[in-house]
């Protein structure tokens, strides 16, 4: 993997890793807030909106090979319910662990594997490069999958009247004539036929529910 670019400790995702050392067993505890990254979620579902605090708790250790990063990130996400379409915002709570590879250590000790399993394995490896690590990937792809993918406001969300599309949370007792509405469909379908029999029963029946109504 050629790196394309440096990594700028500035960016708060670069993590520094001389002062945890070498030494195999060497290990740092650290906690970060950051400010989320652009597209930090699942775009048009849901996500952690950029610049919104993340509370990042890594702890690296220092292993052969390279620094071993294991951590858990904390930001609250927003979305929308994909029942009702209400806005939401929901805790969200990601782990992760990732090893960070020394690029001197990759010929060391390693058995020499098939060139294909090589290449396929070094597009996913990560490096540590002049003793900095980029968490941003690892960090992105541990929140999406800690998102969930149908998320609703409540978990009985009742989702939005088919009728006419008011939430049926805010008004439990919402409901439509549908019968009257079905008439009135039909009894228009009556008067544009004419005398068809059936269109003239379902008419008289409609009218006789109509004044059935009006006297209560
Ligand atoms: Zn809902
Ligand atoms: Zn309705």
């Amino acid at each position: 993997m050629a790196p394309n670019a440096r990594l700028d400790h500035r960016n708060p995702l670069v993590f520094d890793t001389h002062e945890l050392g070498r030494r195999p067993g060497a290990l740092q505890r650290l906690s970060r807030t950051i400010d989320a990254p652009k597209d930090f979620g699942v775009q048009g579902v849901v996500g952690v909106p950029e610049g919104a605090p993340v509370e990042l708790e890594l702890r690296l250790e220092s292993v052969m090979e390279g620094v071993l990063v294991t951590g858990t990130a904390r930001a609250q996400a927003e979305g929308e319910c994909v029942r009702c379409l209400e806005p939401l915002q929901l805790d969200v709570e990601a782990e992760f662990q990732e090893m960070f590879s020394y690029p001197d250590a990759d010929d060391r000790g390693r058995p020499k594997a098939e060139p294909t399993d090589d290449a396929e394995e070094d597009e996913d490896r990560l490096f540590i490069e002049d003793g900095l690590f980029d968490l941003e990937p690892v960090l992105r792809d541990a929140v999406v999958l800690a998102l969930p993918m149908q998320p609703v406001c409540q978990d009985d969300c009742p989702g939005l009247c088919s009728e006419c599309g008011a939430r049926l949370a805010d008004d439990p007792d919402h409901h439509h004539d549908a019968v009257d509405i079905r008439w009135a469909a039909l009894q228009g379908l009556a008067g544009s036929l004419g005398d068809g029999e059936k269109d003239e029963m379902s008419g008289a029946d409609a009218e006789a529910g109509v004044d059935e109504k009006q006297e209560k």
